[in-house]
């Protein structure tokens, strides 16, 4: 089954059908695993895997450091506060350390873009054999989240073999804070490899006309797109315009943080406008699904009540596919 080729994580512009549907087989063998009882498995015995988090994180974190004890591998934590960053260590020296002392796969959360491809060229060209696995890296990408989005949402339209092809044209609405989501990006590119219909929705400060090209070309360093052909991707305004006909709706946050300037009103008019509760889904003409990566604003992005109905919110569930989509791509990092 495996033809991996990849040496580190760190965009899903570069990965090909093949490597989606390796990934999906995968999880979907580890999700089948008990979760009581003997729960590791020793595939990665022996192997020492660091979680570098230079901004912080309660579900992506943790479930790398579940998914790697799992396989059996040692796991080891960063925390820049207690670190020798603040005595001027430099990044690439810090990741060195790490590798120094056994490190087989470095797990890198950064609020720059770019950083954990600079570190993985760096260690490359040093002639290191370690593996780096992004883990957000500013508003640029999310590999990992937007594998478990997809899991899921295969295991939703296909729950006896979710693959890449569970997803061939269904409309997926993505609503909110396109702009600064490291998600949608990545999502944008999962989601359009399988061939789905990606309907972005958001006011134009927060989803800017040029995301409907975002697929069009690959990115800049990248000299082809392993996908011969990719899901068409649509901008929508107002979410009355965007619900109907859809298979499914993730949703982002707003990503307060990241905002230079005031990007909307407040929130209660964001939540009028953008906001999904039961009433608001029913546009879509069917039952269907709501996703969202986590931390929710509760009452912003969603209401209380649609966040915890269990009959159409796939939050937990998405924080349950973490971990057997991480062991997978552990496993496949360690060859
Ligand atoms: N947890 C996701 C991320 O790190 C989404 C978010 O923060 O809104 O990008």
């Amino acid at each position: 089954m495996t033809r991996w080729s990849h040496r580190h994580v760190l965009d899903l512009a570069a990965f090909s059908s093949h490597d989606y549907a390796t990934v999906l087989e995968l999880a979907s063998r580890f999700h089948a695993l008990p979760t009581a009882g003997a729960r590791r498995l020793p595939a990665l015995q022996g192997r020492l895997v660091t979680t570098l988090f230079f901004e912080p994180s309660t579900r992506t974190r943790s479930s790398f450091e579940l998914a790697a004890r799992r396989l059996s591998a040692d796991v080891q934590s960063f925390s820049p506060a207690s670190s020798a960053l603040s005595k001027g260590e430099s990044l690439l020296d810090t990741a060195r350390t790490y590798v120094a002392m056994g490190s087989d796969v470095l797990v890198v959360r950064h609020s720059c873009a770019g950083v954990p491809a600079a570190l993985a060229r760096d260690l490359d060209q040093a002639g290191e054999r370690v593996a780096v696995l992004n883990a957000g890296d500013g508003l640029h990408s999310h590999p990992s989240q937007a594998l478990l989005d997809l899991f899921t949402l295969a295991r939703h339209f296909a729950p006896e073999a979710p693959s890449p092809e569970a997803l061939r044209g269904r409309r997926i609405v993505i609503v909110g804070d396109v702009l600064h989501s490291r998600v949608a990006r990545s999502n944008l590119w999962a989601l359009s490899a399988c061939g789905a219909e990606v309907v972005l929705c958001g006011p134009a400060t927060l989803l800017p006309q040029s995301f409907a090209d975002f697929v069009a070309a690959p990115p800049p360093g990248q000299e082809h797109d392993p996908i011969a052909q990719r899901g068409s991707v649509r901008l929508e305004r107002r979410l009355e315009d965007a619900l109907p006909g859809a298979d499914a709706v993730m949703t982002l946050r707003l990503q307060k943080e990241r905002m230079r300037q005031h990007l909307i009103t407040s929130l209660e008019s964001y939540h009028r406008s953008y906001g999904l509760n039961h009433q608001r889904l029913e546009l879509c003409g069917k039952p269907v699904p709501v996703l969202h990566p986590g931390p929710v604003n509760r009452g912003v992005e969603l209401s209380g009540p649609l966040l915890d109905d269990s009959s159409c919110s796939l939050v937990e569930e998405q924080v349950r596919n973490g971990i057997p989509v991480r062991m997978a791509l552990l496993y496949l990092l360690n060859g």
